[in-house]
C-alpha cells in the first residue's frame, strides 16, 4: 500500500486563503491592519529564505510586515533594544526572532523580551508555561507543532488513546509537539539523542513525527504498518544533478515509510507550508487580542 501524502502547501494555501479574507473584513470594518515584524540577525542563508518567505506570506494575507535586520555583529543589548520598541509599537501585533542566533546573543533572554500578547512563536516562558499546564492555553499555538496538529486531523485518525513518537526535543519542535499530543489524548514518547534503540522505539508508534535535522534518517522498517508519519525535517543534501547543486530531504526516507505507512508528510510541500500559514493565523490572533484588551 502506498501512504497517503498529507498536502501542507494545498492545506496551507487554503488556510491562508481564509486568514486573507478574515484580514481584508477586519480593515473594511475599520479594525487595524495586522502587523507582523521579522527580525534576522547575520546573513544566514537558510533564515534568510524562511525570513523571506514569512515576510512575503503576510504581505499577500493582507497585512503589515516590518522587516529588522541587524548584523551578525550586533550585541544582545541592540536586540532587546529593538525588542523594547516593538513590543511597544501599537501597529506591530506579532514579532518573531529568526533563530539561529549569533553566540554573542542568548535565545533565551530574547524569547523572554519578547511580550507575551506578541510572541507568534510561542517561545517566551509565560506562553510555554501555559501550554504545559492541563487546562489552560498560551495566546499563541507554537508554529510548527500547531501545524503538525492540523496535518494529523487531516490523516483522519483521532488521536485519543494512540501512542505517538517524538524523535527531537527542542524548544520549538519536539517539545512543544509533545504538549500538543499529550492534551489530544495521545500517549506520547520523546525520544532524544540519548534514547535506546529509537528503531524498535518507532515501531510502536501510531503516530510517528522525525524533527531531528538528520537527512533520510528514519527508514521504512522502523515505521509501524498503518502509521502517520510527519517528516518536520529540512535537509539539504547533495544533488549535481540539479543547478543549485542540493536537493531537500526531511528526516524520513520517504519512499521507504510511503510503503508502510498510512498517511506520510512530503519534504518539501508538508510541515514547512503549515508552519507559516500558522504563523499568519497567529498574527491575525494577535491583532484581535489587541482589539480585545483596548
Ligand atoms: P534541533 O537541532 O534543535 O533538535 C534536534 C533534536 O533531535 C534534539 O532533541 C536531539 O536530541 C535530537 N536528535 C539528534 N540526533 C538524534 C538521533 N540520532 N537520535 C535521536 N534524536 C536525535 O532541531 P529542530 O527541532 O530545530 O529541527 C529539527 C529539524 O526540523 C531540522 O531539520 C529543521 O530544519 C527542521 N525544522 C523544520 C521546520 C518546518 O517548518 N518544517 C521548523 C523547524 C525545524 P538532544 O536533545 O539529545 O540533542
Amino acid at each position: 500500500m502506498l501512504a497517503r501524502i498529507l498536502d501542507g502547501k494545498t492545506l496551507a494555501e487554503r488556510l491562508r486563503a481564509q486568514i486573507a479574507e478574515r484580514v481584508a473584513a477586519r480593515i473594511a470594518a475599520g479594525k487595524s491592519q495586522p502587523g507582523l515584524a521579522t527580525v534576522i540577525v547575520g546573513d544566514d542563508p537558510a533564515s534568510q529564505t524562511y525570513v523571506a518567505g514569512k515576510r512575503k506570506a503576510s504581505g499577500e494575507a493582507g497585512m503589515r510586515s516590518f522587516g529588522h535586520e541587524l548584523p551578525a555583529s550586533a550585541s544582545q543589548a541592540d536586540l532587546l533594544t529593538l525588542l523594547a520598541k516593538l513590543n511597544a509599537d501599537p501597529a506591530v501585533h506579532g514579532i518573531l526572532v529568526q533563530l539561529p542566533l549569533p553566540t554573542q546573543i542568548s535565545a533565551a533572554a530574547v524569547q523572554s523580551a519578547i511580550s507575551p500578547d506578541k510572541d507568534v512563536d510561542c517561545l517566551n516562558p509565560i506562553n510555554v508555561g501555559l501550554l504545559s499546564q492541563k487546562g489552560r492555553e498560551p495566546n499563541f499555538g507554537p508554529g510548527t507543532p500547531a501545524g503538525i496538529m492540523r496535518l494529523i486531523k487531516e490523516a483522519g485518525e483521532p488521536l485519543e488513546g494512540k501512542h505517538a513518537v517524538v524523535l527531537g526535543r527542542s524548544n520549538i519542535v519536539g517539545m512543544p509537539l509533545s504538549l500538543l499530543l499529550t492534551k489530544a489524548n495521545a500517549t506520547v514518547t520523546v525520544a532524544h539523542s540519548h534514547t535506546q534503540d529509537l528503531p524498535a522505539l518507532c515501531r510502536q508508534a501510531d503516530v510517528l513525527v522525525a524533527a531531528i535535522g538528520k537527512p533520510q534518517f528514519v527508514r521504512g522498517d522502523w515505521v509501524k504498518p498503518g502509521a502517520i508519519v510527519i517528516d518536520v525535517g529540512i535537509n539539504r543534501i547533495e544533488d549535481k544533478s540539479l543547478r543549485r547543486g542540493y536537493r531537500l530531504v526531511g528526516d524520513v526516507a520517504y519512499d521507504e515509510a510511503a510503503e508502510v505507512a498510512s498517511a506520510i508528510t512530503p519534504v518539501p510541500g508538508g510541515v514547512g507550508p503549515m508552519t507559516i500559514a500558522m504563523l499568519l493565523e497567529n498574527t491575525l490572533r494577535a491583532a484581535e487580542l489587541a482589539d480585545a484588551a483596548s
